[in-house]
């Protein structure tokens, strides 16, 4: 099997696989008092340190969850007045959204440009309708690179104006660790969400930081996590976390070696199959990330045939909303069958050059296989 959907989730690191069996040892409550309860809190608290440094941060502003959606629900359950977000938000955010307009919040979508990058004269203009009595009661929910397209928005340039426009500003990192640098301090961001199995870890489990002084009650109710999080931590899944963590601040230097496989993909893919299009090409994009859209090729079938032949992609984002062709895609001013007729290819660390050329064979051939769709438009 060649594996590139690894924006939809990871395998597990191997050094993950290897500790997971004697962390299963330290299963005792982290809440407990005796011993073996005091271990299992020492194992926590040294992947919230690892965590908070990677991204750096403090110790004591790093929350663990149960991973991405969970986090960013926490962040949007706050009081907020008015939200601002982009587009082509993770059907995550853009839920949360409507469950705050849905309580009477006013919710700002800002568009995207024909590569993907944001729209940032809609976004002042957005920041500059925000009233007094609303400043401190607005957030501002931006992905930092796009599950789809790998399309990096420019947060640490724009978070300045956020600020000082009286909003918070959350930020999406969950596709960025271990591809590209993410520093709260740079971003200077109030909130921040990653999750574990996005890097190498496994599912269930992520964190969100929350900058000391940002407002932040509780989505679930319990003692834990400094009142902020309740429920028995996830000790298997933090461990793992945390190893996936040490293992991801070391490969961001290996990115290079990803972007020149996926642009080899795009190259060869663009001479051996007439007419596609590569979405977001013009944008700084992720290194590993590549959506491409065959024409007049349906990618359900498209990524059925695939995986028959051992090539695992994905036809747009694993939770996407719906059977609708892609948000993100319409957003970005592609045609409903353009859209369903793209295809995201996510590489990792572990992809390697030869998988690399047995993908473009495989996709050449089978996309000359496969028949034609009439547009019903
Ligand atoms: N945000 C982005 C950009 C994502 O790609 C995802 C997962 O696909 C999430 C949030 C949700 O993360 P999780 O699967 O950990 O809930």
């Amino acid at each position: 099997m060649i594996y590139l959907d690894n924006n939809a989730t990871t395998r597990p690191h191997p050094e993950v696989l290897r500790n997971l069996a004697s962390c299963m040892d330290a299963y005792a409550n982290p809440s407990s008092l005796h011993i073996q309860g005091r271990q299992a809190r020492g194992v926590v608290e040294e992947v919230r340190e690892r965590v908070a440094s990677l991204l750096g941060a403090n110790v004591g502003e790093i929350i663990f969850t149960s991973g991405g959606a969970e986090s960013i629900s926490t962040v949007f359950c706050q009081e907020w007045k008015t939200l601002i977000i982009s587009a082509v938000e993770h059907a995550a955010v853009i839920c949360s959204a409507n469950a705050c307009k849905n309580k009477g919040a006013v919710v700002h979508t800002v568009g995207v440009e024909p590569d993907g990058s944001l729209d940032e004269g809609e976004l002042t203009t957005c920041l500059r309708k925000i009233t007094p009595r609303e400043r401190g009661r607005t957030l501002v929910s931006l992905m930092l690179a796009n599950n789809e397209t790998g399309v990096i928005f420019p947060l640490e340039r724009l978070s300045h104006s956020v600020k000082s426009h009286g909003a918070l500003l959350h930020i999406d990192a969950v596709q960025c660790i271990g591809k590209i640098p993410v520093d709260v301090q740079q971003l200077r961001c109030d909130y921040l969400t990653i999750s574990g199995h996005k890097f190498h870890g496994i599912k269930g489990v992520g964190a969100l930081y929350r900058r000391r002084e940002a407002p932040l009650a509780p989505l679930i109710c319990g003692h834990q996590e400094q009142r902020l999080r309740g429920g028995t931590e996830n000790t298997v899944g933090i461990v793992a976390m945390g190893t996936a963590a040490l293992a991801a601040s070391q490969t961001i230097e290996k990115g290079s070696k990803t972007k020149q496989l996926r642009d080899q993909l795009e190259e060869e893919l663009a001479k051996q199959v007439a007419g596609i299009r590569i979405n977001g090409a013009g944008a700084t994009r992720l290194p590993n990330t590549s959506s491409i859209t065959f024409p007049k090729r349906d990618s359900a079938a498209l990524v059925e045939a695939l995986s028959q032949r051992g090539l695992v992609v994905s036809s747009g984002a694993a939770c996407s909303i719906g059977d609708a062709p892609s948000h993100v895609l319409m957003a970005m001013g592609l045609e409903a069958d353009e859209a369903n007729a793209s295809i995201r290819f996510s590489l990792s660390t572990f992809t390697t050059a030869k998988e690399i050329r047995e993908a473009i064979q495989i996709v050449a051939d089978t996309v000359a296989g496969l028949p034609e769709v009439q547009s019903v438009c």
